[in-house]
């Protein structure tokens, strides 16, 4: 199939989450319209891009009209009436198809919803459908999906970034409002980059993860994608907050995420770490978030030079920290339980053998296979354990440099959204596309990637805005400031 590398007409800008809610408890759009002209855009581009794996129509348009029976009463509408929204395929929707991006689920029906799905439908949201990603959120580029790739919609050649590929091509398409993914060492960010949207990376904790299904629990985080930070926000504010469904969740009070945004950022601080600024960057990527970092100095912040040395030992650790937990939570997929089962089992080992050789893709069985020597006996001290040490050292190295700053700025990514097929064959080339993101995942602080300008070729740049942990509203107002500016 040969494709057109045009950025037309697949990038488009959704209207704004407050100005559609508006229209509609006015009565001038119906939520059942809407949704129902979101379907038609997605029939008539999803087939190049390839960001929806299954669509949840029924549930979706039954949600709109409950939404148009309130407004048409004169009722109150909750904050996210009739907006359309879609969800990663790692979250789970009841009944609904829930792949993962991954064969091996294929045709697993969840009898439940994921806390983040109760909670958007509870605000009004029309769940669209499930959004394609990288097999189990392993990769960096949607090329892991079992089921074909996602395009860049700025440039069809290119990946969307990953694992999140689907949310963030989504919102940069306008196949949904916003969307939600999954962030365990920057599968928010840096797709969000790579497509020109804002993404966020909310404190561990913040955010429930009942109903994730699980690639490294203590790095996993559920966030927002939305092509605004005031929507982004919002969408923060709905999802977040204690879950007693998952024991991790933080009962830390919530702020008015949305609110928060437009707070001056005169006289915040700004740290800027030299480490993320070295060898590997883009010189365009450099260019832009200068400018970046000049608009926010411009806007009255105070920037710094803070230093983050353990930057380097970052990739390794995340590799060593996630592959251990994924081989864990991986063992659960078995044959038995969820999806696919292989047909070619004379024995009760073989059928588990089979089912997880023929459901798994190339890149999970290579995490599992390292997963399982890192956490094996003899080499756990020296690998698993030592990571673990680095990853504290990580931490507090943050903690020390937030207590000197506000607010740390990076580039999102080394570069923009490369070319499908260019680093398929060198893992660790994948690897590094992660080399800025995967330390607050490590660290458990929050973040939010936002628009930073874009190439001479016209491919989206990020700016990742790191904060100290459940301090989501400084990332935002510092992210809304660079929005605000001319650097965007
Ligand atoms: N690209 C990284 C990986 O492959 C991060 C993925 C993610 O955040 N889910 O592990």
């Amino acid at each position: 199939m040969v494709i057109e590398s045009t950025a037309e007409p697949f990038v488009q800008k959704p209207q704004t989450l407050a100005a559609l809610r508006d229209e509609i408890a006015a009565g001038r759009t119906k939520a059942a319209d809407l949704a129902s002209t979101y379907y038609e855009r997605i029939a008539a581009i999803n087939p190049q891009l390839n960001v929806y794996l299954s669509l949840t129509r029924d549930r979706a348009l039954e949600q709109a009209q409950r939404i148009d029976a309130i407004a048409a009463k004169g009722d109150p509408l909750p904050i996210l009436a009739g907006i359309p929204v879609g969800i990663k395929d790692v979250l789970v929707m009841r009944g609904a198809s829930s792949t993962a991006g991954s064969k091996i689920l294929e045709g697993y029906h969840p009898p439940y919803d994921a806390t983040v799905v109760t909670r958007l439908e509870a605000a009004g949201a029309v769940l669209l459908g499930k959004l394609n990603c990288d097999e189990f959120a392993m990769g960096s580029s949607t090329e892991n999906s079992a089921f074909g790739p996602v395009r860049n919609p700025h440039d069809l050649e290119r990946v969307p970034g990953g694992s999140s590929g689907g949310s963030a091509a989504a919102v940069a398409a306008n196949l949904a409002v916003a969307t939600l993914g999954s962030d365990t060492g920057g599968s928010i960010r840096q797709p969000a980059s790579f497509c020109g949207v804002v993404g966020v990376l909310p404190t561990y904790g913040r955010v429930s993860r009942y109903g994730l299904i699980a690639f490294a629990s203590s790095l996993d985080r559920v966030g927002p994608f939305a092509a605004n930070v005031r929507d982004a926000a919002t969408m923060l504010g709905v999802i977040a907050g204690h879950d007693p469904r998952d024991a991790t969740s933080s009962p830390a009070p919530l702020p008015d995420y949305a609110a928060q945004c437009d707070k001056p950022v005169e006289g915040l601080r700004i740290g800027i770490p030299a480490e993320y600024f070295g060898e590997g960057l883009d010189p365009e990527v450099r260019a832009a978030i200068e400018l970046g970092i000049a608009a926010l100095e411009a806007a009255g912040c105070k920037t710094r030079p803070v230093s983050l040395p353990h930057t380097r030992y970052a990739i390794p650790t995340y590799y060593l920290v996630a592959t251990a937990e994924a081989s864990a939570n991986l063992a659960r997929f078995d044959g038995v339980r969820y999806g696919y089962r292989s047909t070619a089992s004379e024995s009760l080992s073989a059928m588990y053998r089979h089912s997880r050789d023929e459901g798994f893709g190339a890149e999970v069985k290579r995490r599992i296979l390292l997963g399982t020597y890192a956490l094996s006996a003899g080499y756990y001290d020296a690998y698993y354990l030592k990571a673990q040490k680095v990853r504290r050292l990580l931490a507090g190295e943050f903690l020390r440099a937030f207590a000197e700053v506000d607010a740390i700025v990076t580039p999102t990514a080394p570069t923009p959204a490369f070319k499908l097929g260019e680093k398929t064959g060198d893992p660790l080339a994948m690897y590094l596309a992660d080399i800025y993101t995967v330390t607050a995942s490590l660290a458990g602080i929050c973040g939010v990637t936002v628009p930073c300008g874009n190439t001479r070729a016209g491919l989206p740049i990020g700016m990742q805005v790191l904060a100290r942990h459940f301090n989501e509203s400084t990332a935002f107002r510092v992210a809304r400031a660079v929005e605000a500016s001319e650097a965007s």
